[in-house]
């Protein structure tokens, strides 16, 4: 195991055992403190550790990052863009600083208050600048509801899905970190199958349960990237709200797939949680039968243990109320067989792309990723605390996403991605 990984670590910041940014987790943000430019943090604790005054105190001297100060930026990209060995070099300088027996930060009150900020005072911005967003489509539990529910019970999955991890490309320009409201779209509906459409707000607004890595080393068009490389090109991950309408959807998709009713908002939590942090959390992933051809073949375990929950909260909601809990291992493909698989045709992947897991179901009906699963395509409406129903969401209701791996006696967390609906602008 990696020494930043290690569970007995402590450091001299105070966490508590359930704080989800202990010293082995380190996720890096983008955040904003006051009017000063923005800069590149981790979370720590209840603090941000501010890594552009960190850099400009001389305190990554020595490393592959030391000549230009690259967290003095609004994004992670010119990072993300120093490649791997940095990575691993800025992981580990951080860890060593904040262990509980390195005096560095620790006993220098000066520096200390310069580089700790606590994270109530700052605003977290958009991690990363986003090239492409891809979304795949990848929970064999939730392709098979929703087969089951659009097309047919005995046959739910269509020929292709057990042979590729499906996907399809989204709207980078329409990615919104945790906290930005999203309103209701417009756009054509046909509630009545005999009658011509109608333009509207959708009433079917619906959330997607979802994991998203993020692409850190780019490769060149033309050369796929090799399954047992693809590790190597994902530098973290974050929570997704893929927010879907889906009456807008059922009446555009045909044929060339998911389009207005997907493209207006797409939430992700501001911490990007490496694939570092998350390496002791691996684990198989489901069989897959019939077995894959050999460039979807790896023999190392990618599936991620990260549990997963969905909150709503109306306007008229004193607290949130959990809506389903999952786990991200349940996905049938895996984030190398869809990094795999987007560059095989050759495919240049960029610094900053977000792929998508697709929404996360899990086996049983508790574990559910999207309101048309968790209603079943509104026949069975829930009950919110304050007696109202729900089959899809209404303007005021405040959708949150959280997700962490559990370790023993401490977890990496995803924090949270969270948004409230505002009604459609007429
Ligand atoms: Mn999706």
């Amino acid at each position: 195991m990696c020494p930043t990984n290690n569970p007995k670590l402590t450091s001299w910041v105070d966490v508590s055992p359930e704080c989800e940014f202990p010293i082995q987790n380190l996720p890096y943000g983008v955040f904003q403190l006051g009017d000063a430019p923005p800069a590149v943090g981790v979370a720590i604790g209840e603090f941000v550790l501010d890594l552009a005054a960190l850099h400009a105190s001389g305190k990554f001297s020595g490393t592959s990052i030391a000549a230009d100060n690259i967290f003095a930026a609004a994004s992670l990209n010119g990072f993300m863009g120093k490649g791997r060995q940095a990575w691993t070099d800025v992981r580990d300088r951080i860890s060593e600083l904040l262990r509980k027996n390195n005096a560095t930060i620790r006993d220098d009150k000066e520096l200390r208050q310069q580089v700790l900020i606590p994270s109530s005072d700052v605003r977290m911005l958009m991690p990363v600048a986003i090239g492409d967003f891809t979304d795949f489509y990848s929970s064999k539990h939730h392709a098979t509801n929703v087969g089951t529910m659009f097309r047919d019970a005995s046959n739910p999955l269509l020929p292709n899905w057990l042979h590729l991890p499906v996907g399809y490309h989204g709207r980078s320009g329409t990615v919104f970190v945790s906290g930005v409201d999203i309103h209701r779209p417009n756009g054509q509906l046909k509630p009545d199958d005999n009658a011509p459409p109608i333009f509207g707000p959708s009433r079917l607004l619906d959330f997607e349960l979802e994991i998203g890595f993020i692409v850190g080393a780019p490769n060149e068009a033309g050369h796929r990237i090799e399954i047992n490389q693809a590790a190597q090109h994902i530098f973290g991950m974050v929570l997704v709200n893929d927010w879907s309408a889906r009456d807008i959807q059922k009446w555009e998709y045909v044929p060339l797939g998911p389009f207005l009713g997907k493209s207006f908002a797409t939430s992700i939590s501001p911490w990007v949680v490496t694939l570092d942090a998350l390496e002791p959390f691996r684990v198989p992933s489901p069989v897959q039968e019939p077995d894959v051809l050999p460039y979807l073949k790896t023999a190392a375990p990618w599936g991620l243990d990260i549990r997963l929950e969905a909150f709503v909260q109306s306007a008229k909601m004193s607290e949130p109320m959990k809506l389903t809990s999952t786990n991200f291992k349940h996905m049938y493909w895996t984030i190398v067989q869809q990094l795999a698989h987007h560059t095989v045709n050759g495919t240049a992947m960029r610094v900053g792309d977000l792929c998508g897991s697709g929404t996360v179901s899990g086996p049983t009906e508790d574990a559910r990723g999207c309101m048309l699963e968790i209603c079943w395509k509104g026949t069975k409406p829930i009950t919110l605390p304050d007696g109202d129903q729900r089959r899809f969401f209404a303007d005021g209701d405040t959708v949150t996403l959280r997700g962490a791996s559990h370790g023993e006696g401490y977890r990496i967390g995803f924090g949270e991605v969270s948004a409230t609906i505002l009604p459609a602008v007429s």
